[in-house]
C-alpha cells in the first residue's frame, strides 16, 4: 500500500499539481525527475534514471506512435532538462530482442550484451540526439507507462545487506520483490520482465547491491510509491538506530573547527602532492557530525576496506577509500603525514594487485593507482578529483555510502560488491569508450590558478582567459567586492557542477573570489589558507595587481605616494612569491608565476619616477624570483604598454588630462570609453604594429606565459606593447 504524503517522514514530498498540469508529458518527466534528484536521500548526484511510455505523432506517419523517453546516459536527474532524455519508438525497442535472442553467446557480460547499447540508436524517435543508457532495458522492458530507478539510501542498505532477500521480504512483503546482483544491460531488463511475468503483481524490486526499481501506469502514481518504498525501508532502519553504538562506538574524538582548518592548511597542500604523482587533483574537504562519527568509529577500519556497494558510487570512489589510523588527540600532524605515506604506498600497491588479480586478456591498462577518498579520524573526509564538480561528487558519494553502511550494520550486516564484479564495472569496455570519447583536457584542466587582481583591467580578463583553459580560478583582488563579482560572473558561465558536498568555501564551483593586500603578509597567507581549504591547493599565480600614482602638476610625488608605489609593484609580488613558495614546495608540483611589469620599466619618462622605476624593479624581481624558486616555478614578467580599453589605470579625468597633453580634440559630453578609445589609437600611432593594444592581448600572453607551451622560459620580461622601439631592451 501506498503511504499519504502526510505520513512521509524520511523523503520529502515535492509532487504539486499546479506545476505538474500544466505540462506536457514529456516535461511532467523532467518535473518528476527534477523532483526525485532534488533528494539525496531518495537518489545520489548522476544516479538513478526514470522513464514513461508517451503516445506522440509519427514525424513520418503522422499516427501516433508509442515513444519510451528514459534519462539518457550522463547527466543527472537534480538538473535534468528535456535535453536529458533519449526517447525511442517503443515497437522498434522491443523487436531488438530478437537480435539479442539470435545471439548464439549471451546472458549478462557477454558481447552481444554490449553491442545492444549501440542498437539503441536505430529506434531514436525525432532525431533526439541524447545517447541512451546501458539502463534503458530496465525502463523498456518492464510493462508500465512509468518507470523510476533510484538509489536511495534506505534501500541500497538493505541490498548491501548480507540477508537482503530475507529482509526485502519482511520490509515489503508482497508488493516488492528482489533479484540479485547483477551488472546493468539488456539481460538484467528480461531478468526484472521475467520476475513480474511471474508475480503480475509485483509493484517494484530491489536490486541486489544496487537499487529500488518500481513502476505504474500513472505518473504521479509511480512518484508516489518511489517515495513509499524508501520511506518504508527507512521506517524499518530506524527501528534498529544503534545509537552511541552505531559502527562499534567511538575509539576517538573530533577535534574542534578551528584546530581541524589549520591542520588542513598544512596537511592538504603535502597531499595533494603526494596523490598527484599521475595526475593533478583537485580537493574538497567534507566534514559532517554523522561523516565524523564514522572516521572516529571502532568499525571504520574494518567497513572502510570493503568498499562502498552501489556500483556508479565507486567508479568516483574507487573500489575503497584509505584510511588512516591516526590518533588525532594524542598525535602530531608530522606524525600524520608519515602515516598518510605508508598508507598511500600500500594503497597503490592493493590497487595493483586488485588490478592483476581481477583483469581479463582485453581490459584497459590500469588507471591512477592513488585514492580518491581519504579518511582522517578527527578531521573528516578528503575528496580527490579532476575538477571540483568531481571531486565534491565523489564526497557526496561516500558520505551517501556511510549511510548505507550505518543503516546496514543496524539491521544486518553490510557487504560489498565482489572485487570481480567491482572490476568489471570499473574496467567495462563501455566505460572505457565513454572515456575515450572524452575531448582532450584543456591546458589548465586539473589546475588552479590564483589572478592577482582580478576585479578588473588585464587581471578579469586573464581570469575569463584562463577559465576558458579549463582553470579553477581564484580571482583575488584588493577589492573583495569585486573579486567576487568576477568569480560569480565565471561561475554563471562555467555552472557551479553536480556534487552536493564540500564544506564551508570547499562547497563552490571552479572560481571563487577573495579579498587580499598584497602589502600585508597577513592577508596573503590568510588568502592562500582559503584558497587551500576550497581546493586542496593551488598551481599558477598572475598577479596583475599594480597602481601608477600620477604626480602633481609640479611633477611632485609625496613620499608615502613614492612608498605605496613600490609596496604595490614590488614588495607585493615578492610576499605574494614568498608566502607562496612553502605551499609550492610543500606540494612539489611544476608550476609558474606571472608578474605584470610594464613596458616603462625600460623607457625613462618625465613624471613618472615612482611608478617607472618601481616597475624597474618588479623586472628585476622577476629574475631574482626565478632563480630562487627554480627548478619547481618558473618566473616570468609581462611588460604591457598604454592599455587604456576598461582599464582602472585609465579613469576618465587621467584620459582627459592626456587627450589635453597631445593635443587630441575631444568633446566633454562624450563617453569615457569613447574618450579611451581616442587615447588608444593616439597610443597606438606611436608603435611598430600601429593598433590599439587590449586587454585581451595582455590576458592571452598572461595565460600563454603561465602554461606549459613556455615551459623551457624563465626569468625573462615579455612585452606586450604594440612594438615599442624605445622599450627594446638592451
Ligand atoms: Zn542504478
Amino acid at each position: 500500500m501506498t503511504l499519504k504524503p502526510q505520513e512521509l517522514k524520511h523523503v520529502n514530498y515535492l509532487w504539486d499539481d499546479e506545476i505538474a498540469d500544466q505540462l506536457d508529458p514529456v516535461e511532467r518527466l523532467r518535473y518528476r525527475s527534477n523532483l526525485l534528484g532534488a533528494d539525496q536521500r531518495i537518489t545520489n548526484t548522476g544516479g538513478g534514471n526514470t522513464s514513461s511510455k508517451i503516445k506522440l505523432p509519427d514525424p513520418l506517419t503522422g499516427e501516433d506512435a508509442d515513444v519510451l523517453w528514459v534519462k539518457g546516459s550522463g547527466g543527472d536527474l537534480r538538473t535534468s532538462t528535456r535535453a536529458n532524455f533519449a526517447s525511442l519508438y517503443m515497437d522498434k525497442f522491443l523487436s531488438l530482442e530478437n537480435i539479442y535472442t539470435r545471439a548464439e553467446v549471451k546472458g549478462v557480460k557477454t558481447e552481444i550484451e554490449d553491442a545492444m547499447v549501440d542498437m539503441y540508436r536505430h529506434t531514436t524517435f525525432g532525431l533526439n540526439p541524447a545517447a541512451s543508457s546501458i539502463d534503458t532495458p530496465l525502463h523498456g522492458l518492464i510493462p508500465f507507462r512509468h518507470v523510476d530507478h533510484m538509489h536511495p539510501i534506505s534501500v541500497i542498505a538493505i541490498a548491501a545487506s548480507k540477508d537482503q532477500e530475507r529482509l526485502t521480504q519482511e520490509i515489503f512483503e508482497e508488493e516488492v520483490g528482489w533479484v540479485p546482483w547483477q551488472r546493468p544491460g539488456f539481460d538484467l531488463g528480461l531478468v526484472m520482465r521475467d520476475k513480474l511475468r511471474q508475480d503480475p503483481d509485483l509493484k517494484g524490486l530491489v536490486m541486489g547491491q544496487h537499487g529500488l526499481i518500481n513502476w505504474a501506469d500513472d505518473d504521479k502514481a509511480c512518484y508516489e510509491r518511489t517515495l513509499s518504498l524508501i520511506e518504508k525501508a527507512a521506517r524499518y532502519i530506524e527501528k534498529y538506530d544503534k545509537g552511541d553504538q552505531t559502527f562499534g562506538g567511538q575509539k576517538y574524538q573530533s577535534l574542534d573547527e578551528k584546530t581541524r582548518n589549520e591542520i588542513f592548511v598544512k596537511l592538504l597542500p603535502v597531499l595533494r602532492g603526494k596523490v598527484s604523482g599521475s595526475n593533478r587533483f583537485i580537493g574538497t574537504v567534507h566534514v559532517t557530525e554523522s561523516l565524523l562519527q564514522f572516521v572516529n568509529s571502532v568499525n571504520a577500519p574494518r567497513l572502510a576496506e570493503i568498499g562502498t556497494s552501489c556500483p556508479d558510487h565507486f567508479l568516483r570512489t574507487k573500489i575503497k577509500p584509505l584510511y588512516v589510523d591516526w590518533d588525532p588527540q594524542h598525535e602530531s600532524v608530522e606524525s600524520l603525514i608519515q602515516i598518510l605515506d605508508s598508507g598511500l604506498a600500500q594503497y597503490r600497491s592493493d590497487y595493483k594487485a586488485y588490478y592483476e588479480a581481477c583483469k581479463h586478456p582485453d581490459s584497459p591498462p590500469m588507471r591512477d593507482p592513488n585514492p580518491t577518498v581519504i579518511l582522517i579520524p578527527g578531521l573528516g573526509l578528503i575528496a580527490w578529483g579532476k575538477n571540483k564538480s568531481e571531486s565534491r561528487v565523489t564526497a557526496e558519494f561516500y558520505s551517501l555510502a556511510i549511510e548505507v553502511m550505518r543503516s546496514s550494520e543496524a539491521i544486518s550486516e553490510y557487504q560489498g560488491l565482489p572485487r570481480q564484479e567491482a572490476f568489471d564495472i570499473e574496467y567495462w569496455l563501455l566505460e572505457e569508450a565513454k572515456l575515450k570519447r572524452m575531448p582532450p583536457e584543456k591546458e589548465f584542466a586539473r589546475h588552479v590558478v590564483v589572478v592577482i587582481g582580478a576585479g578588473s583591467g588585464i587581471g578579469k580578463a586573464t581570469a575569463h582567459r584562463v577559465a576558458r583553459e579549463g582553470a579553477h580560478v581564484v580571482c583575488a583582488d584588493l577589492s573583495e567586492q569585486a573579486a567576487h563579482a568576477t568569480a560569480q560572473h565565471l561561475v554563471h558561465l562555467y555552472g557551479v557542477g553536480i556534487g552536493v558536498a564540500g564544506t564551508g568555501i570547499s562547497g563552490s564551483g571552479p572560481a571563487i573570489g577573495l579579498g587580499v593586500d598584497v602589502t600585508n603578509r597577513e592577508s596573503i597567507r590568510s588568502m592562500f589558507e582559503n584558497v587551500i581549504l576550497a581546493y586542496g591547493g593551488f598551481d599558477n599565480i598572475i598577479i596583475t595587481a599594480g597602481i601608477f600614482v600620477p604626480p602633481d602638476k609640479q611633477g611632485y610625488i609625496p613620499d608615502e605616494k613614492w612608498s605605496l608605489t613600490y609596496s604595490i609593484n614590488v614588495t607585493g609580488p615578492y610576499l605574494v612569491a614568498d608566502e607562496a613558495k612553502r605551499i609550492w614546495l610543500a606540494q612539489g608540483l611544476k608550476t609558474s608565476l606571472v608578474i605584470t611589469t610594464s613596458a616603462n620599466a625600460a623607457v625613462a619618462k618625465q613624471g613618472s619616477f615612482a611608478y617607472d622605476t618601481s616597475k624597474a624593479a618588479a623586472n628585476h624581481l622577476v629574475r631574482e624570483l626565478a632563480i630562487e624558486l627554480a627548478p619547481l616555478v618558473r618566473v616570468n614578467g609581462l611588460a604591457p604598454a598604454t592599455v587604456v580599453e576598461g582599464s582602472s589605470m585609465f579613469p576618465r579625468d587621467r584620459v582627459i588630462s592626456s587627450l589635453t597633453k597631445y593635443n587630441i580634440p575631444f568633446d566633454e559630453s562624450e563617453s569615457t570609453e569613447l574618450l579611451r578609445d581616442k587615447l588608444a589609437a593616439f597610443y597606438a600611432q606611436r608603435t611598430l604594429t600601429k593598433s590599439p593594444i587590449t586587454l585581451g592581448d595582455q590576458a592571452e600572453v598572461a595565460y600563454l606565459l603561465s602554461s606549459d607551451k613556455f615551459s623551457k622560459t624563465t626569468g625573462q620580461i615579455i612585452h606586450v606593447d604594440g612594438g615599442l622601439q624605445e622599450a627594446f631592451l638592451r
